[in-house]
């Protein structure tokens, strides 16, 4: 049977497996039909190219598992929008930028604060990570 493209486009960008909804949120916008909503999705697969398993920092500290998230949006009939349509037209939403280097940079600064006192050099390469990437 095939996939609706709803279907198809929960599934992960990166393992194919269907994604777990994280949260609906609707998009007020001119020229967007209201009812239009952007869905975010997090692949569960821990066979997902991006995932990154639970990591012990120091001695005491657990970093959770780091997902694949990605948004897909969906149009008040519950159509998504084709690939590739975003750019012949207007995006009705912005990606959310901040999210970017979110995890990386939180798993840094707990390497950094679980180093700093124990082992110097360590901390300070990653201290200058963290400041390559503009700080947090
Ligand atoms: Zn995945």
């Amino acid at each position: 049977m095939a996939e609706t493209l709803y279907e198809e486009s929960h599934r992960c960008p990166f393992c194919n497996e269907p994604g777990k909804l994280l949260n609906k949120i609707p998009i007020r916008r001119v020229g967007v039909p209201r009812g239009t909503v952007v869905e975010t999705l997090e692949c569960y697969s821990e066979r997902c190219p991006q995932y990154m398993p639970p990591v012990l920092v120091g001695t005491s500290t657990t970093q959770p598992a780091i997902r694949n998230r990605w948004q897909v949006q969906v149009n008040p009939d519950g159509s998504i929008p084709p690939k590739g349509s975003g750019a012949t037209g207007p995006k009705a939403f912005e990606s959310t930028p901040e999210w970017k280097d979110v995890a990386p940079v939180a798993r840094d600064q707990l390497r950094l604060a679980a180093t700093r006192d124990e082992r110097r050099g360590e901390a300070y390469e990653i201290k200058r990570d963290l400041d390559y990437r503009g700080g947090y």
